[in-house]
């Protein structure tokens, strides 16, 4: 057994991420008197949630009618019927009062002639059910909105005397013998320390694993950590088939160009100039939602219309805009197209093409953000002192495909949430039990054994060969042939952890072994997609297979439970919840309104 010292911490709450999700949850714990730690890899204001562009969906109706019912409507079409209908009402409904939060915390938001929170239109987002014209929902600070959230909640955070323990890398969870976790085990990567946070409720706020694909708009952070932690627990993943390609991803470099970049008038065209989205989408345009965008790209392309030298993507227009308008509302995104695409978006077109940029799956959870581990008594059974919230999590609010602007919202809605139920079950002051010894020792077996891995594959390698496969294997379109074809050879590529070899020993800024860590992450969420794409024998929102191009609702409006177990997956299925929160009679959303019916766009 490998003999690591450690020094442990004890709290009520340890959160694990500094995300927009991770350091709402932070702020709201603190908020309630918990005791609340957060770790995290990176620096607060470095998590990827600093990347976001368009904005944060709310209907706050500052531009023109809208109200939580039509917000909710588009999130369930949005889905393709596949979220949980408590938790997308629970979204929809508590959004305005969490964006109001956001403001008087300080988010800089723009702001319209009368002072009001600016907001602007984004795909799928419309009003009276779908019925009627584009609603501008999207509230935001310029084209840096996540920018100017992080900051703030960090802020607040730090005044709210919430701990954080900054570039602390979580290992692994702690798990009770009777299935209860109890806390985390970290490696602190400037001085080579290790620590145990031994809490009553842990929460994982550890972002998507967009980086188990080749060409990604996610930071190189983004490995899902949490789900490869969950995983080794025995606890399952779910939905994970449902990735999310954004329509707009500069051409080579896979750099986000946000959906407001549309939202405030850019189009799409193919090689002969048309105005193609017209033709698929007569009603949303080049707003429809970013599933079917991303296939009408891929379609134009495949029938011989892209753009460029070897017609291989697409053209987003902006320079019918007025300058100001560039200027004023997407400043961030014209600096990106000049340093990764050499384009003035004042002139030219900006070549672009789908890129994975979402994870709608993640570790289940109810709309309190904890954590379910479905059996087959209950499918929504809890795991005591475990929570995961924002893209880590699925509670699910996105189904099979996510709206432009919904994952911020999520963040900050369900991290209030996670912060408001830890209030109830938390009992504060409380000591805690000892951390279950056994467990804590498995975390340093597993890290020594990849400390001194002496196989012949460098980590390097490995990720490579994973993220083609992914890459080739479980794309926009789907074929039997493909994710047989993934499946296997992602087995394959899982196997090879066995053989891996790590060069530096050292426990300093040792980013070959961090790396090495991320990967044996990365892999489990791969493993989990490419299987549970091969098993969905039907079409919904972002799975889109050629073999089975329909929506099966009589066989597949169910979620995937995915169990992974070293290269081993194994599927189950858990009832989608169809029940709103509040029922017709109270004032809740008309029945018939959300149930399921063609999409059309
Ligand atoms: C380029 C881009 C633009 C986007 N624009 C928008 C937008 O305009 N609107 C919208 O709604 N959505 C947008 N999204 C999606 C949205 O930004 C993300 O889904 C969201 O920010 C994820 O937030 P998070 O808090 O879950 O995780 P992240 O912000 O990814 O944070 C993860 C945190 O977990 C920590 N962590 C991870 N692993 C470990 C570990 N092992 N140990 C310790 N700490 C760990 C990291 O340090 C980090 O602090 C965009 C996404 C991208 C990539």
């Amino acid at each position: 057994m490998a003999a690591y010292e450690y020094e442990t911490h004890d709290y009520d709450v340890v959160v694990v991420g500094a995300g927009g999700a991770g350091l709402r949850a932070t702020l709201g714990m603190a908020e309630q008197g918990l005791r609340t730690a957060c770790v995290t890899k990176v620096f607060p204001t470095r998590s990827h949630t600093v990347a976001a562009q368009g904005g944060i969906a709310a209907s706050l109706g500052n531009m023109g009618p809208d109200n939580w019912q039509w917000h909710m409507y588009d999130t369930v079409k949005g889905s393709d019927w596949l979220g949980d209908t408590d938790a997308m009402e629970y979204l929809a409904r508590n959004a305005p009062q969490a964006v109001y939060e956001l403001e008087h915390y300080g988010v800089p938001f723009s702001r319209t002639e009368e002072g009001k929170i600016y907001q602007r239109p984004f795909g799928g987002h419309t009003t009276e059910f779908g019925e009627g014209p584009p609603v501008q929902r999207t509230c935001a600070a310029a084209d840096r909105t996540g920018h100017a959230i992080l900051h703030t909640l960090y802020g607040q955070s730090l005044k709210n005397k919430a701990e954080f323990y900054i570039e602390y890398f979580a290992i692994d969870l702690i798990m009770s013998e009777d299935g209860q976790c109890q806390g985390v085990v970290c490696w602190k990567l400037d001085d080579g320390t290790f620590h145990v946070f031994n809490a009553k409720m842990t929460v994982l706020a550890t972002g998507g694993y967009g980086r188990a694909y080749f060409s990604a708009t996610s930071a190189h952070t983004c490995t899902g950590d949490g789900g490869g932690m969950v995983a080794r627990a025995g606890l399952p993943l779910q939905d994970m088939e449902f990735v999310q390609f954004h329509p707009t991803g500069i051409y080579g470099s896979g750099c986000l160009i946000t959906e407001g970049a549309r939202g405030e008038g850019g189009y799409l065209t193919n090689s002969e100039g048309e105005r193609f989205m017209e033709r698929y989408a007569p009603h949303y345009k080049d707003l429809a939602p970013r599933d079917y965008v991303s296939r009408c790209m891929t379609l134009e392309i495949r029938e011989g219309r892209g753009v460029g030298k070897n017609k291989d993507h697409i053209h987003l227009n902006l320079s019918h805009l007025p300058p100001e308008v560039l200027a004023e509302r997407l400043p961030g995104i014209s600096e990106s197209a000049r340093i990764f695409a050499g384009v003035d978006v004042t002139k030219e077109p900006i070549p672009v093409l789908p890129t994975v940029h979402y994870n709608m799956g993640g570790i289940p959870t109810n709309y309190w953000g904890e954590v379910l581990n479905p059996t087959e008594d209950d499918p929504n059974a809890v795991v005591p002192g475990l929570m995961a919230v924002g893209e880590a999590g699925c509670a699910s609010v996105h189904g099979a495909n996510r709206l432009g602007s919904n994952s911020l919202i999520d963040l900050v809605v369900f991290g209030r949430a996670a912060a408001i139920r830890a209030g109830q079950v938390v009992e504060k002051g409380k000591p805690n039990p000892a951390a279950n010894q056994a467990s804590v020792d498995k975390a340093f077996d597993r890290f020594d054994r990849l400390r001194h891995a002496d196989g012949t594959v460098p980590t390097a390698e490995l990720r490579l060969e994973m993220q083609k496969t992914m890459q080739e294997d479980a794309a926009v379109f789907r074929t039997a042939e493909t994710l047989q074809q993934g499946v296997k050879r992602m087995a394959a590529v899982a196997g090879k952890l066995d053989d891996l070899k790590v060069t530096d020993r050292s426990l300093v800024w040792n980013s070959d072994l961090m790396e090495t860590l991320e990967l044996t992450n990365l892999m489990p969420n791969a493993l989990a997609t490419i299987n549970g794409a091969e098993a969905r024998h039907e079409s919904r929102g972002a799975h889109a297979r050629e073999d089975f191009p329909k929506r099966d609702d009589e066989n597949w409006r169910v979620h995937t439970i995915a169990r992974v177990d070293g290269a081993k997956v194994t599927l189950s299925y858990r009832p989608v919840i169809t029940e709103p929160l509040t029922p017709e009679e109270q004032g809740g959303i008309k029945l018939e309104k959300i149930a399921p019916k063609e999409r059309t766009f």
